[in-house]
């Protein structure tokens, strides 16, 4: 923990703002309180010494402020302590941290609330311990508070996102929020280094221009002023005789316009004749206040100015520095005998240095610039002639080189970058917090999200656990009502059949008549609507399965047809309603389920009659381009708009002003799903109080029209001559047995019955039989183990299952098992009469 803590705190110090150690973030303080999160309070002495270290290292391993390294230690160690003991009395830890409120008080209790603890500890020590001035404390308090709390915000959530229980929740986070903090916030610290050094480089550029202007305007001023005092030296050369009135003309203008130049002075040399020197002030100028230079002017300084006329050298001035005085020193020489020039006096102009330098800097961009001038004297040698800068100016400085008449001065610019800095503090200051703000932000956006997301996928996966069940719940009650419509349907069609059969027996026979003959119509008309009911049940069942397959076959579209027509226009006259056909032009055969075909146009009419009480129910029938159409028309009591859409829906019955209709709403839906398989397509327009016109349409195809017609023909004209043929009834039911034996009877059958499967075997093994029908459902040994027991021994034997049960599942079961053909219960008597008919064609 200490080193982590000292390493990262080195970061935070690299991340600090000049010329203030206060960090815009210190990372330390969000290790300190993840650590104390995740592995407990024990981890505290760590934080102490690493902040001790890292306070150490940053005042350079002073003893002296020991006692602040101490205080901060505390605070830091106290600020973890305290968040971590908030957050788990407010928030909980270990914490998935998925709702908002949880988020944000995590980080608020975390962050900017206990890290007003070290701020203030460690602001008060630095200020009892002198390192802060008490006006200081604002500035730095706030940036220290802000520091820690940013160094929580980013660096906690990304310690927990690695270390975090439970695991399958933080660790799902290291992409979505740990990647993105980390890349930001490293994004920050170089933009932030970047714009250092691009700003570091603009100070330099603007020192080194400031100073080398200063340079350049100190030695113009000091230029200016010796071409001035020249022009003073060269009218003495010129007017030997210049009386004091003449100086002071001259003199006048010239101190007047330099403000540092004091005073401008006419010293005659006379050697031996003075006291101390042999030169004395003849006329002097000077400003009012100003003491005048006074001291003997060095011996050296004079012997030089006499040496330097006597080699010819064409010395101009000499300078001397005297207190804050520059002096500038211009001999004037006269002509003696023999061709030879004598020194004759001295021009002198004192500059005081402080005002010189002044007037430079006034003028001209200065601010936190300090100034030391160095020179060689002639006497003391190397000595600083001005200086400005306090002593706590150190490293930085630009040198430039300044020749002032006789000697070579060195000006040294030193600059405040305190001063420099406290203009772009502010400013980095602001751009480094609002990147990591930024960052913060950042965190908190993405912790939201996450939690978010974990929570909806949270809810997502419960609700997928109680649709899955509701699914599983939902299949079994299906499959339940699978079984128990099958059961039902097969206890409702085995008495269905004995009602049906020998309603058609004894419609048949020509004994009965008149009014009993009306109420066995009756019964057989009541019995027929019952098996629909049945077959429709069954039929949705199947539907709402996926189990209902077309089954396309060859068929005779004229004789469906026919027995439509023949069916619904006695159906339409019961109810003394118009039944107009329309048959256009059609092939006879077609490829298609007549079956299922044959359902849509009776729902259809059906629902035609059923829904018109006064008018016209009319059939359409076209058939062009491999496309069969019906249109089905009634003026009956129509479908208003709204409910077009509903009447396909299952169970579903509009009826108008509460009226009970028969019928339980599922015709209309099997019609619909039936086309659909078909590729087909259902439509409906309807008009309430005027009608309704069902339009369906079907893809058909027609197959070779007249082969089979021809087939056909010969069918029928063989069949006139009955084979007699030898069947077997096997059914444990004896009205089934009954009349079964009746039907195969009027069919000229020799009939044998069983009343179980092991019956039927041993009859089978004794006998030749043409045609077996058999029932699935027998006790001892039922329909399905016979055929499979006969399957190496049937000899030419045609064997017909025969059951209640209609599901297309149970048919395939028996035929695979074996049988030749599938006859449901109740039977058909037509399609019992056919299959005689094939066998004894086969038989001849
Ligand atoms: P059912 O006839 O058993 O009620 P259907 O599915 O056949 O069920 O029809 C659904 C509903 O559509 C019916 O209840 C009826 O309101 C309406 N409907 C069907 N055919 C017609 C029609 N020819 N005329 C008026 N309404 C009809």
């Amino acid at each position: 923990m200490t080193g982590a803590y000292f390493l990262f705190g080195l970061l935070g110090l690299e991340l600090a703002v000049p010329p203030s150690n206060a960090g815009a973030v210190w990372p330390p303080a969000g290790i300190a309180l993840a650590s104390i999160l995740l592995w407990g309070r024990s981890i505290a002495p760590g934080i102490f010494v690493g902040n001790f270290c890292i306070s150490a290292w940053a005042f350079g391993f002073d003893n002296q402020p020991l006692l602040i390294y101490l205080a901060t230690g505390f605070g830091a160690t106290t600020n973890a302590l305290m968040g971590a003991y908030l957050i788990k009395r407010w928030v909980g830890f270990p914490t998935e941290l998925l709702e908002d409120r949880q988020i944000v008080l995590f980080l608020f209790l975390g962050g900017p609330l206990s890290c007003l603890i070290p701020a203030t500890v460690g602001i008060s020590a630095m200020t009892a311990g002198g390192i802060i001035t008490p006006s200081e404390i604002p500035v730095n308090w706030f940036s220290w508070w802000v520091g820690d709390s940013i160094g929580v915000l980013v660096f906690t959530p990304l310690l927990l996102t690695l270390f975090a229980n439970p695991a399958a929740i933080w660790r799902q986070r290291v992409i979505p929020v740990g990647i993105p903090l980390i890349l930001s916030f490293i994004l920050v610290a170089v933009f932030f280094y970047y714009i250092q050094k691009v700003e570091y480089q603009r100070h330099e550029q603007e020192f080194d221009n400031q100073s080398l202007v200063l340079s350049q305007a100190l030695k113009h001023r000091i230029q200016d002023q010796a071409q001035s005092l020249y022009g003073i030296r060269n009218l003495l050369i010129g007017i030997p005789d210049l009386d004091e009135k003449d100086f002071r003309l001259f003199s006048q203008p010239v101190l007047k316009e330099f403000d540092e130049l004091e005073a401008i002075q006419w010293l005659v040399y006379k050697p031996g004749q003075f006291n101390k020197t042999s030169l004395k002030t003849v006329y002097s100028e000077q400003k009012t206040n100003v003491a005048t230079y006074s001291d003997p002017l060095p011996a050296p300084l004079i012997d030089r100015m006499i040496q330097a006329n006597e080699s010819k050298l064409l010395a101009k001035a000499y300078i001397e520095t005297v207190d804050d005085h520059l002096i500038f020193l211009m001999p004037v020489y006269q002509n003696t005998a023999l061709n030879k020039t004598s020194l004759k006096g001295i021009v002198s102009g004192m500059i005081s240095i402080p005002l010189l330098i002044h007037q430079v800097f006034k003028t001209l961009d200065s601010d936190g610039i300090y100034l030391a001038i160095s020179g060689t004297d002639n006497m003391s040698g190397y000595r600083i002639i001005y200086s400005n800068t306090s002593n706590n100016l150190k490293g930085d400085y630009r040198q430039y080189g300044l020749q002032v008449a006789d000697q070579i001065w060195q000006l040294y610019f030193y600059r405040d970058s305190a001063l420099a800095h406290s203009q772009t503090h502010w400013s980095m200051w602001w751009f480094l917090i609002s990147g990591l703000l930024f960052t913060c932000l950042l965190g908190l956006g993405s912790l939201l999200l996450t939690g978010r997301y974990f929570k909806t996928e949270r809810i997502v996966d419960e609700r997928t656990a109680d649709l899955l069940q509701a699914k599983t719940s939902a299949e079994t009650a299906n499959k339940t009502k699978d079984q128990f419509l099958a059961k039902i349907s097969h206890e409702l069609r085995t008495p269905l059949n004995g009602i049906l059969g020998f309603t058609q027996l004894l419609q048949k026979n020509s004994l009965i008549s008149g009014l009993e003959k009306q109420q066995i119509d009756i019964i057989s008309h009541c019995s027929e609507d019952l098996l629909t009911l049945i077959n429709d049940i069954l039929d949705i069942s199947a539907i709402e399965n996926n189990k209902i397959k077309i089954t396309p076959e060859k068929f005779d579209l004229s004789g469906l047809l026919d027995d439509i027509c023949q069916l619904f226009s006695l159906k339409a006259k019961e109810k003394q309603l118009d039944f107009v056909t329309s048959i256009g032009k059609h092939p006879r055969y077609l490829e298609g389920d007549k079956k299922r075909i044959r359902q849509i146009l009776s729902n259809l009419l059906n629902n035609a009659i059923k829904y018109t009480d006064q008018g016209i129910v009319g059939l359409t029938v076209n058939y062009h381009d491999g496309l069969l159409e019906f249109i089905v028309t009634d003026t009956g009591c129509g479908i208003a708009d709204a409910h077009l859409n509903l009447i396909f829906s299952p169970f579903i019955q509009v009826t108008e002003h509460g009226t009970i209709t028969e019928g339980i709403g599922i015709g209309l839906a099997i019609c619909q799903e039936l086309t659909k398989l078909m590729k087909g397509d259902i439509k409906v327009h309807s008009e309430p109080a005027i009608g309704s016109e069902f339009i369906v349409t079907l893809p058909v195809s027609c197959t070779d029209f007249e082969n089979t017609s021809l087939i056909d023909e010969q069918n029928s004209q063989r069949t006139g001559g009955k084979a007699k043929i030898n069947a077997l009834i096997a059914d444990d039911n004896e009205i089934n047995l009954l009349l079964l034996s009746n039907l195969l009877d009027a069919q000229c059958c020799r009939i044998d019955s069983a009343m179980n499967g092991q019956e039927a075997l041993s009859l089978i093994d004794r006998n030749h039989y043409d045609l077996a029908f058999i029932d699935l459902k027998m006790p001892v040994m039922g329909g399905i183990e016979l055929v499979k027991k006969l399957r190496n021994k049937r000899n030419g034997l045609k064997m017909i299952a025969i059951s209640a049960y209609a599901d297309r599942q149970m048919i395939q079961e028996a035929l695979n098992a074996g049988f030749n053909d599938y006859l449901t219960k109740p039977i058909d008597s037509d399609q019992l009469i056919r299959l005689i008919q094939t066998t004894q064609i086969n038989h001849e």
